[in-house]
């Protein structure tokens, strides 16, 4: 029996790599256009970084992680997600000495342990990005506007902000008193896990999506009726910076996310035809994190979206990919005798050099069957290196669109198939 991929993940397969580009270039455009830049963390981090930083009782940590001991005992943790490493990696290698803003991107595979169900995988891929270092609305609304045109660049239709404010370590308590308070009494209608939550960290009751807490959920008190002040002037300005460049947006009282660090802000993107809303993205503000982790305090605001979500939607959605190999030119032999073999290996070389995409057939097939490999592949030109013509120093070029071929020397075959890119 052969071996298999794990469970929750799979192979990303040659056919499926140039949608995967196409979506991983245009992030990076987008991104940079907006001033953000590349960091990359490490695919592991010690187990400390994800209990402090997304918060010891929420399902992430308690649930999903992948943990494992290495060799001395050290706890470690594949990483779920992308925000707690990328602000590490910001207090370690003291980038405020940089500027006091520093904005930054990362795109990669993230793992948790869910459920395998369609569309969710246990090493998926997220793109992310960070403003660190600022306090101010403006940050919070460019984040929003940059994920945005990342979507909408992308083709992505029917594009909706949901936006919450989560509140600060002053006002949240007081909603928490509040939200414990209105369920205390219908805590036995509440799924296991939400009565477990109730103790723990009522709060993450608002993330679940069984429907039994649902209808209870959408009862509750709404965390906006009790921010502070200086919660309820922020959320006003990130609104008005929306408002101010036409984007549109829902207030969804509800919206909390499932991470602990969140503060003020929480937003979301969904894309898709109403009745099968799904969120692609989200983000928001965590200006608690950098002290959770250790380093001064340091306001910011971010960003993450799944890259399989993007592609799954941009495929529900009917989005023209980009030609799926970019093959442009094919050299095909008659014979298989070794001399000849030699000159057509040269010649691949000599097109491939002046950038031109190109390729052969290794498997010794009839030159018939090497110009339906040509056909499949789609490439523009084909080049038939004849025993005849190769007497005469030239080729066939075979334009396989238009399907005129003409001899030509081959000396002048690369000059012709580069003024004819
Ligand atoms: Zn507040
Ligand atoms: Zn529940």
């Amino acid at each position: 029996m052969i071996i298999k991929v794990p469970k929750g993940t799979q192979d990303i397969l040659p056919q499926d790599i140039p949608q995967w580009n196409y979506v991983e270039n245009s992030i990076k455009e987008v991104l940079k256009k907006y001033g953000y830049q590349e960091i990359r963390t490490p695919l592991f981090e010690h187990t400390e970084l994800f209990v402090r930083g997304i918060g010891a009782s929420t399902d992430l940590v308690t649930k999903e992680m992948f943990t494992f001991l290495d060799r001395k005992g050290r706890s470690l943790t594949l990483r779920p997600e992308g925000t707690a490493p990328v602000l590490r990696a910001y207090l370690e290698n003291k980038m405020n000495r940089i500027s006091p803003v520093v904005k930054l991107f990362y795109l990669g595979p993230m793992f948790r342990r869910e459920k395998p169900q369609a569309g969710r995988f246990r090493q998926f891929h997220q793109f992310g990005m960070e403003v660190i270092g600022a306090a101010s609305p403006e940050a919070d609304a460019e984040v929003i506007i940059a994920s945005m045109e990342v979507y909408r660049e992308l083709g992505l239709k029917n594009l909706k902000v949901l936006i919450n404010s989560v509140g600060c370590k002053d006002c949240r308590p007081r909603y928490i008193q509040k939200l414990k308070e209105f369920i205390k009494d219908k805590l036995e209608v509440l799924c296991s896990e939400c009565k477990e939550r109730y103790h723990k960290n009522p709060l993450r009751i608002l993330d679940c999506k069984r429907e039994s807490c649902q209808k209870i959920i959408r009862e509750t008190p709404v965390i906006t009726e009790y921010l502070c002040l200086d919660c309820q002037q922020h959320f006003k300005e990130v609104r008005s910076y929306l408002e101010a460049l036409g984007v549109g947006y829902l207030l969804e009282p509800h919206l909390v996310r499932g991470l602990d660090y969140y503060t003020k802000t929480a937003f979301e993107i969904i894309s898709g035809e109403l009745g099968a809303q799904n969120a692609i993205g989200g983000g928001g503000r965590y200006d608690g994190l950098a002290e959770e982790l250790g380093g001064d305090p340091t306001p910011a605001v971010g960003f993450a979206g799944g890259i399989e979500r993007i592609i799954l939607a941009m495929n529900q959605q009917n989005i023209k990919w980009p030609e799926a190999r970019d093959l442009k030119v094919f050299i095909a032999i008659p014979t298989q005798e070794k001399d000849h073999k030699l000159r057509a290996f040269k010649l691949l070389q000599e097109v491939r050099k002046a950038g031109l995409s190109t390729d052969i057939d290794y498997s010794s097939k009839s030159l018939k069957a090497q110009m339906r490999l040509a056909h499949k592949l789609g490439v523009k030109y084909t080049v038939i290196m004849g025993e005849e013509e190769l007497l005469k120093d030239s080729v066939i070029l075979r334009n396989m669109q238009t399907k005129e071929q003409k001899e030509i020397r081959i000396n002048s075959l690369v000059k012709e198939l580069t003024s004819n890119k």
